[in-house]
């Protein structure tokens, strides 16, 4: 009888343990996913980007997304004096990373950091090796810190844009703090007129020529400087009647970019008033823009080769931040409009600006008359857009599914391989 009960606890036993196995067999398996990360270590700020896609998919199909990214303020180039401090200062954001992708994934996760102009401009070779140490210390794949050439930094720019979004051919248009970067392609350009502003790339199953141009100097808050170091004690159309403020003739002198325009026995401060004067603005942006040689058939400024503008542009990184402030994304405005609001907004008391915009950070609101007025020269004067194509122009910030405009995607897409060769097989979106 015993022997019965025993059988029968046995069938049980069995029947139950391939039901088990059957349900386990049959679940949907986790999705494994693969990750990256790229630090992206600008002028005025570092930032952690981690992407993911799916670990099957990773040779063309699958695009690759941002998971997560996390700010470092300021960025590794203000730790000039203090390298250490460089490399403690990304400890919180790399631990961020460190929960953010799973454990087993850790050791085969490629780490890269990239440094763009604000390093060239400030490099330092132990701020550099102060964060290499620091990043060897986790757990991930470390590939090394590199400081991307110019025009490495508008390709791959335009690489992330137009693997993002690949409806439709763009340019790329990027406005850091301490280098701009114009990247498109142009039927009127082989590179043969400018090598040294040609690259190609392969993408989606076409061949592309792109052109590409980084100004030094000519990012935001370089270009400031610029600006500022005319005479002391200027009256100052780009800030806002009713600022006086006290400033260090050291500080404005303490980069590349102007460092040779500094006056013989200036004092050590200088009062800095603003006028709110918009066009007088722009006469002060243009004199930073050399017209007067071009040995090509045609240039943008300072005697660099440009071909004719073409297509459509996505503009990101300040163009976004400073035409989002303006409420001025949408270039359906006609141009004389836009110039019409930033002029209104320079022309505004300093007081008053301060009382209606009472969440901005003063640190960015005292500069966007100026950032505002460089901009529209930048795009008109210097790159030659109309109020015709003035349209062309999307200023964007996170595109499709949050992943930012920039270099770093398109960097980590060449480095491991991963720059799509064929084109994805879902039909195209209709363009927005
Ligand atoms: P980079 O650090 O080279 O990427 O440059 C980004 C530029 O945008 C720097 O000049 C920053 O100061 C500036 N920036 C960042 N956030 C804002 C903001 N909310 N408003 C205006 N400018 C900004």
């Amino acid at each position: 009888k015993s022997g019965i009960v025993i059988v029968a606890v046995i069938a049980v036993v069995a029947v139950v343990a391939l039901v088990v196995v059957f349900v386990v067999q049959n679940m949907p398996l986790p999705q494994k996913y693969k990750y990256g990360i790229v630090l992206d270590a600008g002028s005025s700020h570092t930032t952690v980007f981690i992407y993911e896609w799916p670990a099957e998919k990773d040779n063309n199909t699958g695009r690759a997304e941002q998971k997560h990214s996390c700010n470092v303020k300021p960025g590794i180039s203000s730790y000039a004096g203090t390298p250490w401090k460089a490399g403690q200062s990304l400890r919180e954001c790399m631990r961020e990373a460190e929960k953010n992708i799973p454990k087993q994934r850790h050791a085969q996760t490629p780490l890269y950091l990239g440094a763009t102009a604000g390093m060239r401009l400030l490099a330092s070779d132990e701020v550099f090796r102060a964060v290499s140490e620091t990043l060897q210390t986790f757990p991930f794949s470390y590939q090394g810190a590199r400081i991307l050439s110019g025009q490495e930094e508008g390709a791959f720019g335009w690489v992330t844009v137009n693997y993002l979004d690949d409806r439709l051919k763009q340019g790329a248009l990027d406005l850091g703090g301490a280098s701009t970067q114009i990247s498109f392609v142009s039927k009127m350009f082989d590179g043969s007129e400018s090598p040294g502003n040609s690259v190609t790339f392969r993408l989606y199953g076409n061949d592309y020529n792109l052109y590409t141009h980084s100004f030094l100097c000519y990012g935001k808050d370089q270009a400031l400087k610029m600006a500022l170091s005319g005479p002391p004690a200027i009256r100052d159309p780009c800030f806002h009647p009713e600022y006086v403020e006290t400033k260090e003739y050291s500080k404005l002198y303490d980069s590349p970019c102007v460092s040779d325009r500094k006056p013989q026995g200036a004092p050590a401060f200088f009062q800095h008033t603003g006028i709110g004067n918009f066009q007088q603005c722009q006469d002060v942006v243009r004199s930073l823009f050399n017209f007067s040689q071009c040995k090509y058939s045609q240039c943008s400024l300072n005697g660099v080769y440009q071909p004719p503008l073409q297509g459509v542009f996505g503009a990101f990184s300040a163009y976004y931040y400073i035409m989002d402030f303006f409420n001025l994304t949408d270039t359906s405005i006609p141009l004389d409009t836009v110039k019409e609001r930033i002029a209104r907004f320079c022309a505004t008391p300093w007081q008053q600006v301060k009382q209606q915009n009472p969440g901005i950070k003063l640190k960015y609101l005292v500069g966007y008359c100026f950032a505002g007025t460089y901009l529209l020269t930048l795009l008109t004067d210097g790159y030659n857009f109309t109020s015709e194509t003035y349209s062309n122009i999307k200023f964007i910030h996170k595109q499709i599914k949050g992943s930012d405009a920039g270099w770093t995607l398109g960097y980590m897409l060449n480095l491991t391989n991963m720059i799509p060769a064929e084109a994805p097989n879902e039909p195209p979106l209709p363009y927005a």
